[in-house]
């Protein structure tokens, strides 16, 4: 299991490279269906966001119809990140709840531990859909004309089609925000 941030990157950034193409917006789709995943857009229950299980070797991403695009391409990232750091440390489902990302699977772990993998499944999703050189990239289009952090969100999430929060958290903790 990966624990470091900066592991994370790197490990957005490999999946990048390797199942999609180094430009925004990020296919995630792409990236998954490269990665020989299914997804599925379907009817949930609202309070669930999406999920990722394994069955029989074939590999489902779900994620809720019912919520917006920019949601369910952070959802699908999410299950990317569990995919790609979590799926093989025995659990064959997560199952996402849309208001505190909460993990339900079929083990006994503390608490502690499943809210770990929640923040590094929050943390490759972004890195996923916001790579650092591709924002640097995006910025310098912005930073002449834009003078709040707030408008220079509002362009770059829909530049790179995610949500104005998820850029800002972005924006903030890349650090690069400097005009
Ligand atoms: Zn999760």
């Amino acid at each position: 299991v990966i624990t470091h941030k900066l592991d994370i990157e790197s490990a957005a950034g490999r999946m990048i490279n390797r199942y999609g193409s180094r430009t925004y917006p990020i296919d995630v789709e792409k990236i998954a269906r490269n990665l020989g995943i299914r997804v599925l857009i379907s009817d949930m229950d609202s309070a669930v966001s999406g999920f990722l299980r394994r069955e029989n070797g074939i590999i489902l991403i779900g994620a809720n119809s019912s919520h917006s695009e920019k949601r369910r391409r952070f959802t699908i990232g999410h299950e990317l990140g569990h995919f790609d750091m979590h799926l093989n440390d025995g659990n064959e489902i997560y199952i996402d709840k849309s208001s505190t990302s909460a993990y339900f699977a079929r083990d006994s772990e503390s608490k502690w531990g499943v809210y770990e993998k929640e923040i590094q499944a929050n943390a490759f999703s972004a890195a996923l859909l916001m790579p650092e050189d591709l924002m640097r990239k995006c910025l310098e289009k912005y930073t002449p004309r834009f003078s709040s952090i707030e408008d220079i969100a509002w362009k770059m999430a829909k530049d790179f089609n995610v949500s104005e929060q998820a850029m800002t958290i972005r924006l903030i903790n890349l650090n690069i925000f400097n005009i």
